[in-house]
């Protein structure tokens, strides 16, 4: 019920009794990186450049590497749902991450692709309130690597982000699509920075908690089902492999409602 209590709070105006953080995250030092796609699932990709099309299951398993390095710099255990070509189902990736249990945090790493090639910058996404804090910190250094601000942090019931029993969050670092972010991600030197930002959020969330984070409503809703994938692939007409990408006139629908809204409407949230 807290989160109604927080809804309350909102819509009262006056009246703003301090919950603080509406599921302060638990202490970890295990953090499990996803990199998406792989295998015969290429994720979005980037109009050809002079060393061909970029391939986002390669850019994400290439971050998720760099990013693994530095947190087993700084003492981390890191666990990797990939660390080669291949495809890994979604529900498996969910389970790989609740059997880590307690103490352990994911970050999906993906980049981005949309027909709108003018849509640039990272973005965020969470479900769990107890993610949000670590959605934002990553975002937050993430925009601050590609030099421009950021989407934002979006919460989107996702299977990487409704199914975990840990906190979870999915970032996509840029848009292979966008031709300026396609030049930069094509270098190792920025991935480095990227994979850097990546680290920087992680490393500051399990410092700090979720010091400092705006509280969010924890808000129920059933488990993320692959049929609903399947259903909206079919209703967009999209191949399979972009299946990740067909919703962006929903994630507009995500930034734009109140959370409350979502709560009691959650029809249009039964993505993936
Ligand atoms: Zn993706």
């Amino acid at each position: 019920m807290r989160w109604f209590l927080v809804g309350l709070a909102t819509l009262g105006g006056g009246f703003v009794p301090s919950l603080g953080a509406a599921a302060p995250i638990r202490p970890f030092s295990t953090v499990l990186l996803d990199p998406g796609h792989g295998g015969t699932d290429n994720g979005g990709m980037s109009r050809p450049l002079s060393g061909g099309r970029l391939l986002e299951k390669d850019l994400a398993l290439d971050t998720a590497r760099r990013v693994a390095q530095f947190l087993r710099a700084r003492g981390f255990h890191v666990v990797m749902t990939r660390t080669d070509d291949r495809f890994v189902d979604l529900d498996e990736r969910v389970r790989v991450a609740n059997r880590l249990g307690p103490g352990a945090v994911a970050v999906s790493i993906h980049y981005n692709a949309t027909g709108d090639r003018s849509i640039r910058g990272a973005e965020t996404f969470f479900w769990h309130a107890d993610s949000h804090g670590l959605a934002t910190r990553i975002e937050r250094y993430l925009s601050d690597a590609l030099g421009e601000t950021g989407r934002g942090v979006v919460r989107r019931r996702l299977r990487l982000t409704r199914n975990p029993t840990i906190p979870a969050v999915l970032a996509e670092c840029a848009y292979l699509t966008n031709a300026r972010e396609a030049r930069l991600v094509a270098q190792p030197h920025v991935r480095e920075r990227i994979a850097r930002a990546i680290a920087e959020g992680i490393v500051e969330e399990a410092r700090f908690g979720d010091e400092g984070i705006a509280a969010v409503p924890e808000i129920w809703a059933p488990i993320s089902r692959g049929a609903e994938v399947r259903k909206v692939s079919k209703q967009s007409r999209k191949k399979r492999h972009r299946k990740h990408h067909v919703s962006t006139s929903i994630e507009r629908v995500d930034r734009a409602r109140p959370f409350l809204a979502q709560a009691f409407f959650p029809g249009s949230f039964m993505l993936r």
